[in-house]
């Protein structure tokens, strides 16, 4: 079933693109989690549309709080669940930057390196 974001939403989020990987087919439920009182979401969508040509892998809306996340690639084939695994740690790096007020104009390097070591932290259980 193709499930998209609401376009309307795409105005108070940025986009998030990194290179993708070999793909796996995941059907994943949304998931929830909470910040210090801000309750999010985080949906699995089949594609996040978008105005150019770019692929987005993921998608933060603040306002919303509601992370989405893409499953397909732009050719309709699943993307790896590995490659879910890291959108999901760049997008919460946007969510808690965000509830903290620390978003900034061009903040895509410092989260995309946050959500790479928070990952990587967690893969080798220093992080539970
Ligand atoms: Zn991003």
């Amino acid at each position: 079933m193709l499930k998209l974001v609401d376009k309307t939403d795409l105005k108070s989020v940025g986009y998030c693109s990194r290179v993708g990987s070999s793909p796996t087919s995941p059907t994943m439920k949304d998931e929830k989690f909470n910040l210090f009182g801000s309750e999010w979401t985080i949906q699995y969508v089949d594609v996040i549309p978008r105005e150019d040509d770019g692929f987005c892998f993921g998608l933060t809306d603040y306002v919303g709080r509601v992370i989405s996340i893409a499953t397909k690639d732009r050719d309709g084939n699943p993307l790896p669940k590995s490659e879910l695994r890291l959108t999901k740690g760049h997008e919460m790096m946007h969510a808690i930057l965000g509830t903290g007020c620390y978003s900034a104009t061009n903040d895509e390097p410092l989260v995309e390196w946050l959500g790479r070591c928070i990952t990587s932290l967690l893969d080798q259980k220093v992080l539970k």
